[in-house]
């Protein structure tokens, strides 16, 4: 889990918990992924920055120098992002405050803005196999290709693992929740955050627009209780959010922008098992991606497969001797849409084999005999239960993107109503959208009066944020 650490300003779960008072136990990861690729290409990404050049470069001695550049370019970005006090991008008085204080800092991330990794990659790097590895690494932060993924989010992943590391929370991710829910459940938090702090659980919630004004003034949950409020934030995805919670044809134009520019993600296939001990052999990594023999399959449905191994860090979340595994690749809803129920599970037993058996193959002999428990989602299941339109990932750029420039902020053309979430700056991923949290925040706070703000400078700043999306 990214944003776990205990030093810099890109630990943002360890900060939001420490906001309500918590603070929870968790295990370093000593390897963040093993990749397992094409023409044998075996490498792991060490904790130690040192240790992952290291290896990297035992692999493509000829490519040293580019491989040294193109990392250190990335740690530019990172570094000048870790030293600034991460606010609201959309807030003009902290924007120009940071600017005075490292303007180096912010001018180094204002020319990354509109660039891709992919690109940096190249002025460095000329091996396809090197380059086709770092499209795997930016795969597995954005489904896809380095071309298509914006610097900036690739320098926060690339870096963040060897910087503040990939931590676990003992109990599993599920902690995380359940310790901020009950952090804002304390008395002290709530004494702040008023009555409205209930925290509801599996209601589904539809907002409520005055649409004469085009403002929103609260939820109406599934359970037919109503919520007033001056502020609603939505994570929903933006295809949720507006197309769904918020009527398709009262679409803003934004939003209609924003969805020419991008399209949804695939969502994955994902088998959950419960397997004997003895398939894994010692020293197993927690976490596999695994592309056997042909880069071109990197992007297709079920060409890749992601594995995590949450029990070889945490071995209480499995009976003693047992390990859980999480297998999961991309496979879009269409391939599982207008299927009776019988051939709906027939197919969920096919595709799983299929994938176990790629498992099988490449990495654990003896897999299948070793699995006590198994469970498959489709993206059906993404769907249903994370309430995700088609069960995307989040969203993709439709053709090369400029970097980042096109992602909305939290404000929104409706008055009142914020988005967070992986639908907006700076994308997908844990720490990415724990960054989106804050900076909503901040600007909520700002509109609510609770920090300073200049009505000028923020229509100024709005405009000019919406233009620089246009050429996107
Ligand atoms: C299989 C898989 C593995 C991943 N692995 C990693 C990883 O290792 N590291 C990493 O950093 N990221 C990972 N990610 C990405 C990361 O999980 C997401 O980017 C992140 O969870 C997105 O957060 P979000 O808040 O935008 O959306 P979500 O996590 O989807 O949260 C939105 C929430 O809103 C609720 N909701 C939606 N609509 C409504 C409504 N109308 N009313 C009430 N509630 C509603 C949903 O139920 C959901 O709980 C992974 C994603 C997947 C699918």
């Amino acid at each position: 889990m990214f944003g776990f650490s205990d030093k810099g300003n890109l630990n943002l779960i360890t900060q939001a918990l420490a906001a309500v008072g918590r603070k929870l136990e968790v295990i370093p990861d000593p390897t963040t992924v093993h990749f397992h690729l094409p023409n044998d290409l075996s490498v792991r990404i060490h904790r130690e920055y040192d240790d992952f050049i290291e290896e990297l470069v035992s692999k493509f001695p000829h490519e040293k120098e580019g491989i040294i550049k193109f990392y250190s370019e990335c740690w530019k970005i990172f570094n000048s992002l870790n030293s600034l006090e991460l606010k609201s991008l959309e807030e003009p008085i902290y924007l120009f405050g940071q600017f005075f204080k490292k303007p180096l800092e912010c001018l180094t991330l204002a020319y990354y803005l509109p660039q891709n990794a992919g690109s940096i990659a190249r002025k460095y790097i000329k091996d396809s196999g090197l380059l086709s590895f770092i499209d795997a690494e930016c795969f597995i932060v954005s489904t896809v290709n380095a071309l298509q993924t914006p610097m900036i989010n690739a320098s926060m992943v690339l870096c963040d693992r060897h910087f503040g590391g990939i931590n676990y929370p003992v109990g599993g991710v599920g902690e995380i929740a359940k310790s901020l829910a009950k952090g804002l459940d304390d008395t002290e938090v709530r004494y702040f955050i008023g009555q409205m702090s209930q925290v509801s659980f599996w209601t589904m919630a539809k907002l409520v627009i005055f649409y004469l004004s085009q403002h929103c003034v609260g939820v109406k949950l599934s359970d037919g209780r109503k919520f007033y409020a001056k502020t609603v934030v939505s994570n929903a995805t933006r295809w949720d959010t507006f197309g769904k919670l918020l009527k398709a044809e009262n679409l803003p134009k934004e939003e209609e922008n924003f969805q020419k520019a991008y399209v949804k993600a695939p969502s994955f296939l994902s088998i959950h098992m419960g397997v004997k001990a003895d398939v894994l052999p010692p020293d197993t990594d927690c976490h596999h991606f695994v592309l056997e023999d042909d880069w071109t399959n990197l992007e297709k449905p079920y060409g890749s497969i992601f594995l995590s191994i949450p029990t070889v860090l945490d071995s209480s979340l499995a009976p003693e001797g047992h390990h859980i595994l999480h297998i999961f690749t991309t496979s879009s809803i269409e391939d599982w849409e207008g299927l009776s129920r019988k051939d709906y599970e027939a197919k969920k037993e096919l595709v799983a084999e299929r994938i176990i058996s790629r498992l099988e193959k490449t990495l654990f002999p003896g897999l299948k005999s070793s699995i006590l428990f198994k469970e498959v989602g489709t993206p059906k299941t993404h769907r249903r239960y994370l309430a995700r339109d088609s069960g995307t990932y989040g969203p993709m750029p439709r053709g090369t993107p400029k970097g980042l420039l096109g992602m909305p902020f939290n404000t929104t053309a409706i008055d009142g109503l914020y988005c967070v979430g992986d639908s907006c700056f700076p994308g997908q991923g844990v720490i990415a959208v724990a960054f989106s949290g804050v900076m909503c925040a901040h600007r909520v706070a700002a509109d609510l009066g609770f920090e300073k703000k200049s009505d000028v400078l923020d229509s100024a700043l709005l405009r000019l944020l919406g233009w620089l999306r246009t050429l996107a």
